[in-house]
């Protein structure tokens, strides 16, 4: 997708520190951290938000990066947050679906 700075990240047109990377999925580091830990996990296929992926492989592999990034940032005993904003009233503003994982301390907001 052009004008997608995420899909730009992939691609690697747009150099960034990918944190972890599988098969359908990369993670990095989000450019304005809300907690010691907060990283971005996102499909390598462009999808806009959510409710467009439609392919088992890619949810298998999001929950699959969740689970390893938890284990190789030692995020697996204390535990962290996934959020997923999405559209307008979920307040999602980059267009390529992603995961917040926020995590490395007791996060201060509670939904
Ligand atoms: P949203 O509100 O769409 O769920 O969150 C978008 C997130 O992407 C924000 O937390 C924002 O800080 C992050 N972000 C936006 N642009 C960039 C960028 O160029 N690099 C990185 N690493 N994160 C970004
Ligand atoms: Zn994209």
């Amino acid at each position: 997708m052009e004008d997608c700075i995420f899909c730009k990240f992939v691609s690697k047109e747009i150099p960034t520190e990918i944190i972890y990377e599988n098969e359908n999925v990369i993670a990095f580091k989000d450019i304005n951290p809300k907690a010691k830990i907060h990283f971005l996990i996102i499909p390598k296929k462009h999808y806009e938000t959510i409710l467009d992926i439609d392919d088992e492989n890619t949810m298998k592999d999001m929950f699959k990066a969740i689970k390893e990034i938890a284990k190789k940032y030692n995020m697996d005993e204390k535990g962290f947050r996934i959020i997923n904003n999405c559209k307008e009233y979920g307040g999602q503003e980059v267009m390529h679906m992603h995961l917040h994982m926020l995590g490395g301390e007791k996060l201060s907001l509670n939904i």
